[in-house]
């Protein structure tokens, strides 16, 4: 179990990103309406598909979730850890968020903004409840 959120949440997207990529071949194939109405087609738990469970599938395309993927990426390139200049009260801090113009780099661990993207994936079992924001 990892102790980098930085690290944890880059591995979800990671394994996010792989199953969108799989997932698209299929997926980003034809038309949204298409997608519909071949997925009126399926059942869940003996019942068939509430419309609205179908047009919010189609509607949350692969390419869509490798946009946002992306997207938190670049965030989270922006908030990179370094070893704090100033160690309290811990030994590593946000180059963006914790920097200090006279100080340098603020020892304040994990800052708000890493914080709020591992909230994603809370619910993962190797999420760890420091993390939280
Ligand atoms: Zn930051």
């Amino acid at each position: 179990m990892s102790t980098d959120i930085a690290e944890f949440i880059s591995a979800r997207y990671d394994e996010a990103e792989a199953l969108a990529k799989e997932a698209g071949g299929y997926l980003n194939s034809g038309t949204p309406d298409e997608l519909v109405i071949d997925l009126s087609r399926f059942v869940a738990r003996g019942q068939p598909i509430a419309t609205s469970a179908i047009v919010y599938i189609a509607m949350n395309r692969p390419q869509d979730r490798l946009a946002d993927i992306k997207l938190k990426r670049a965030i989270l390139a922006e908030h990179k850890h370094v070893k704090a200049d100033w160690p309290h009260p811990c030994d590593f801090g946000c180059e963006n968020c914790h920097y200090h113009a006279e100080y340098g780099s603020m020892g304040a661990g994990w800052c708000a903004t890493v914080r709020q993207l591992g909230t994603e994936f809370d619910q993962h079992p190797d999420y760890r409840e420091a993390w939280k924001p």
